[in-house]
């Protein structure tokens, strides 16, 4: 079975076919660094990791580009409004954001380039586009030409007259034409500006991401993602000016957008005044508990956030927490070491395993839907539940082999959405904040090295006492987490290697 993706360009599913085999070129609007993030913010972040990681799962080499807006009137504004620089607002929530998707467990982009730093490549588009005539300048402002580009409209779908009788845009006699844009600024005193062919100046932010998307992933890259509100004009603009400039199209094979988070049906967002900051909830609400909430609705369908949805998602995810743990701590008992032998119930059980993975990845290659995916598993939760049950009252010789199974079944899919990553996923999308390990632990809850020095503790009692089956069962049980114990003359030494 094929993937297929909805791409906002065509209005329809497609198969995903990526402009190079086994490889996905992706670029994701990064933020604009003026204020913490929202819940909103939160979930176009969220809903591109969980899509990513799925291409990872189905064995693309994944490149993933995402930017920092870090010029812009919103940083310039904010920096008059407290007396700093806008470079010193732009580092300062920068870092603010990095530390934001480490706490929700987002994978680090592969390149995070700053619009301060791709300069010289959107001045080389500006004179190329000015050069071709799809732009013109008038007292050091560059602006482009929709009427020069016949594609402007191809992704909102909607013509020119109709946007120009659509959209509120104000008159500006200096514009050709009112749906103008700019692609170069010139710079008021005191603003953080740049040299260029039309006078010292910064660029617009649209140029940016088709500046940074080119020049990391160049013409023609896979999935170009963000959220419903970029549509238009942003990812629009977009297409007309990295389009015109290259001579080329498409500029993106697959336009991918999240629906909004809303609360009481309207969209989140600061302009409003409805916002909740990221950081706000992360201290009420562990991550998965949020990504289960972008999980549990189709990535292009609205949420309705407000307390009851989280709770939703809370006791959603303590059903598979509770599971795992159910599971888990059936498994660390001594177990007898008989033949496994399976009963026709565990045959047909462990069979099934197959076919959940299967449904899940039909579910997921139904354009990323993460609702049903969820669906296969709680089924699955609800069978293993079932089924330990079933061990407590009648133990059976292959029980723990079945559990196991399960067990690592439900984990992997769980690991596939971002859920119960292993400490060390964790740790690699720690970024240098020099907040590092302290902030993960929580409440004084004791590290995964405490505890496994306190199994080995208890190991060193139970072959003193000579029970070395109970001795066998942790280093076999470690081992297949990754940890290899070694038994040395002056006692034993863990290390973690991996998993087998
Ligand atoms: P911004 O910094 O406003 O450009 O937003 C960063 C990302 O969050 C963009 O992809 C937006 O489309 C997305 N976004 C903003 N508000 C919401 C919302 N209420 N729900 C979902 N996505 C949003
Ligand atoms: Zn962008």
């Amino acid at each position: 079975m094929a993937l297929a993706v909805y791409n906002t360009m065509t209005r329809r599913k497609e198969e995903f076919r990526p402009r190079e085999e086994g490889k996905v070129a992706m670029y994701v609007c990064g933020p604009t660094v003026y204020n913490y993030i929202h819940v909103g913010n939160a979930r176009a972040y969220l809903v591109f990791d969980i899509i990513r990681r799925y291409l990872i799962y189905r064995g693309y080499e994944v490149r993933y580009v995402q930017n920092f807006t870090d010029v812009d009137d919103k940083i310039i504004a904010r920096a008059r409004e407290e007396g700093k620089t806008p470079e010193e607002i732009a580092r300062f929530y920068e870092q603010a954001f990095l530390e934001d998707m480490r706490d929700l467990r987002v994978m680090p982009p592969d390149v995070a380039p700053r619009a301060t730093e791709t300069i010289p490549r959107m001045l080389e588009m500006i004179q190329g586009l000015v050069e071709k005539g799809y732009a013109y300048a008038v007292d050091g402002d560059v602006y482009f030409s929709v009427e020069r580009f016949p594609g402007y409209g191809k992704l909102s779908g909607r013509s020119l007259e109709e946007m120009r009788a659509g959209e509120r845009v104000e008159v500006d006699e200096r514009k050709r034409h009112p749906l103008d844009f700019a692609l170069w600024k010139s710079a008021k005193p005191g603003e953080p500006a740049w040299d260029s062919p039309w006078g010292k100046g910064r660029p617009g932010w649209h140029i940016e991401c088709s500046a940074m998307s080119l020049h990391y992933l160049g013409m023609g890259f896979d999935i170009h993602g963000g959220g419903q509100d970029l549509v238009f004009p942003h990812h629009e603009n977009e297409i007309a000016q990295s389009e015109a400039y290259t001579g080329r199209e498409p500029f993106v094979r697959y336009w991918v957008h999240n629906g909004f988070v809303n609360i009481r049906e309207e969209k989140m967002s600061k302009s409003l005044g409805n916002i909740i900051l990221v950081r706000e909830i992360l201290k009420k609400y562990p991550a998965d508990v949020v990504r289960m909430l972008a999980l549990q609705t189709h990535y292009r369908s609205p949420i309705d956030f407000g307390p009851e949805a989280l709770e939703d998602a809370k006791r959603a995810y303590e059903r598979l927490e509770n599971c795992l743990f159910a599971l888990n701590s059936y498994l660390t008992r001594p177990h007898a070491r008989t033949a496994p032998v399976r009963t026709q119930r565990e045959t047909e059980l462990s069979d099934s395993f197959l076919d959940y993975e299967r449904r899940f990845r039909e579910a997921m290659d139904d354009d990323f839907n993460t609702a049903r995916a969820m669906g296969v598993i709680y089924e699955l939760v609800k069978e293993l539940n079932t089924y330990l049950q079933e061990q407590e009252r009648f133990p059976t010789p292959a029980g723990p082999v079945i559990a196991g199974m399960g067990r690592d079944l439900l984990l992997k899919l769980c690991q596939v959405l971002g859920l119960f990553l292993p400490a060390e996923e964790v740790e690699e999308a720690v970024f240098e904040t020099g907040r590092g390990v302290e902030s993960r632990d929580v409440a004084g809850l004791p590290s995964p090295e405490q505890l496994i020095d306190l199994l080995l503790e208890v190991r060193a009692l139970v072959r003193r006492k000579k029970d070395y089956e109970t001795a066998d069962l942790i280093r076999s049980r470690l081992k297949e987490m990754g940890v290899r114990v070694d038994d040395l003359r002056e006692g034993q030494r863990w290390k973690y290697v991996g998993k087998p």
